[in-house]
């Protein structure tokens, strides 16, 4: 039997999520409880959302949580390059295989003809992908467009009926009909692979012998099949793990909850607490143990045991955990070490103390105005969170839209905050001085304090969101229908739809 090989394939496209460290943290095990090898690879090709400072987030928040790969881009190995914006040649060497053997084509279709062809089907409310217009084109006038360097791109030939059958480890049998599948596409008009075709040939080229992913990529495993079938090779075994769900049972989404691996490391969370947190999700060991070590989880580890049910991810369940690892785990020796690692450390302090030194009249003032920025949570007092003259309905929304703006916001600075908060005021037509109020509440649990936009940059973003979350949870929360209005409008900002806090 062939060694036993698995990877995670994470894009650098924005704060490493919990998502990423549960597949690792599933991958690693399997790998390690078979002799096997565990690679991380780089999924990079979309040039427009991918940034090299996330790559490095991704690694070392892995590290953070305990886990270590045999081959990746970091460490190297014998499949490399890891990163696919280094494998781009291999991708189109590989589709032009497929042309020459008839299973892709190229499609000139612009982006007019494409938007005319939704148009119509949209009208005639036919369902489906791309209508085939160019799977068919004469040989010869494929050669003219390419000679007149006509822009194309590579799609998959996918047979017109038959079926194919997913295997999955856990789900037995998923038949899926072949004319209920898009005639893909394989390689951009940028001449970058897709994820579809990128991932398959990876796959294949580093010997992965099972892809364990979540299962949001289900149905993206037909078109594997297919592109596997095409090239002549054996798919791997499949597994989709479950995924992790907030607490109301919905996709757990940073709306509700933080995913950011980050965020549970700066909200003081210890590593190996929620590395065993997420080793209960989905899964539980034979001796149904609720606290363990890494090793321990490897050593009876069971792929078979994972269950389909609901991967609840509760953060009262983690803090729990967490509390007794505090306890159980540490000597007050070792937990001042942790406090060091942590924030209580000269890097931590000598960014802190320059804002808070005109506040203090004693050295003992010192701790109790900077407790927010070591707080995992504070309280709120709700009518303190609302500035004069205004209600809890008006500040919510706000709120809302602050949280939007961070959402995007990449590089957290004191003065990129500064001007999503302008930003923020702007749309709702308010001073500043009450929006600034409102978020400075959110973020210390009172008004007075340090300056705002440097105290959040020292916080953090992920902490700074998750306290904008809260407050806004003590002001009401928005409702579904609210939330979805607000989005739309504030989407479509800039073009005429500013609003006013009173049509909330
Ligand atoms: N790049 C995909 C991701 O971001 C990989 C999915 C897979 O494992 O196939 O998760």
């Amino acid at each position: 039997m062939s060694t036993v090989k698995v990877r995670i394939a994470p894009s650098p496209t924005g704060s490493p999520h919990v998502g990423t460290a549960y597949m690792g943290l599933f991958n690693y095990a399997f790998a390690r409880s078979r002799n096997g090898k565990f690679i991380l690879r780089i999924e990079d090709t979309d040039q427009t959302r991918s940034r090299s400072e996330y790559e490095t987030g991704i690694f070392n928040a892995l590290h953070w949580i305990g886990l270590t790969w045999d081959e990746g881009p970091d460490v190297g190995g014998p499949n490399g390059p890891y990163r696919q914006s280094e494998r781009t040649e291999l991708y189109r060497t590989h589709a032009r295989m497929l042309l020459d053997n008839g299973s892709a084509y190229h499609c000139f279709c612009t982006p007019q003809r494409l938007a005319e062809m939704r148009e119509r089907m949209a009208a005639e409310k036919i369902s489906g992908g791309y209508d085939g217009h160019c799977r068919n084109l004469p040989e010869t006038e494929v050669r003219e467009k390419l000679d007149r360097g006509d822009p194309f791109v590579i799609r998959m030939k996918v047979p017109e009926s038959g079926e194919c059958v997913v295997h999955d480890r856990l789900r037995g049998e998923i038949r899926y009909q072949l004319d209920g599948i898009d005639d893909q596409i394989l390689l951009k008009s940028d001449r970058f692979p897709t994820y579809h075709l990128a991932n398959v040939v990876d796959d294949h080229l580093m010997q992965i012998t099972h892809v364990i992913r979540g299962e949001e990529w289900l149905p993206s495993t037909p078109k594997h099949i297919l592109l596997y079938r095409a090239f002549g090779w054996d798919p791997p075994e499949f597994i989709h793990m479950p995924l992790l769900l907030n607490p109301d049972g919905s996709k757990l989404s940073k709306r509700k909850n933080p995913t950011a691996i980050d965020y549970y490391r700066d909200a003081g969370y210890l590593p190996e607490a929620l590395l065993n947190y997420l080793g209960l999700m989905s899964y539980s060991r034979p001796n149904q143990e609720e606290k363990f070590t890494l090793e321990e989880f490897v050593s009876d580890f069971d792929i078979d045991r994972i269950s389909l049910g609901g991967a609840v991810f509760d953060l009262k369940k983690l803090k729990w955990l967490t509390g007794r690892y505090i306890r159980e785990n540490h000597l007050p020796d070792d937990l001042w070490n942790r406090y060091k690692q942590w924030r209580l450390n000269d890097g931590f302090l000598v960014r802190m103390l320059p804002m808070m030194m005109n506040r203090l009249q004693t050295l003992g003032d010192l701790i109790p105005a900077c407790a927010f920025l070591l707080a995992t949570d504070i309280e709120y007092e709700t009518e303190l969170l609302k500035p004069q003259n205004r209600s809890l309905e008006e500040i919510a929304p706000v709120l809302q839209t602050l949280a939007f703006q961070f959402e995007t916001r990449s590089e957290w600075t004191a003065a990129g905050i500064e001007r999503d908060v302008n930003e923020t005021a702007r749309f709702w037509n308010w001073p500043i001085r009450d929006v600034t109020r409102i978020l400075f509440v959110a973020v210390m649990g009172r008004e007075i304090g340090p300056p705002l936009f440097e105290s959040m940059e020292i916080l953090g973003s992920n902490m700074s969101r998750r306290r904008l979350m809260n407050a806004l949870d003590a002001a009401g929360g928005l409702g579904r229908k609210k939330l979805k209005a607000l989005e739309k409008r504030w989407i479509e900002r800039g073009r005429g739809a500013e609003a006013t806090a009173e049509e909330n």
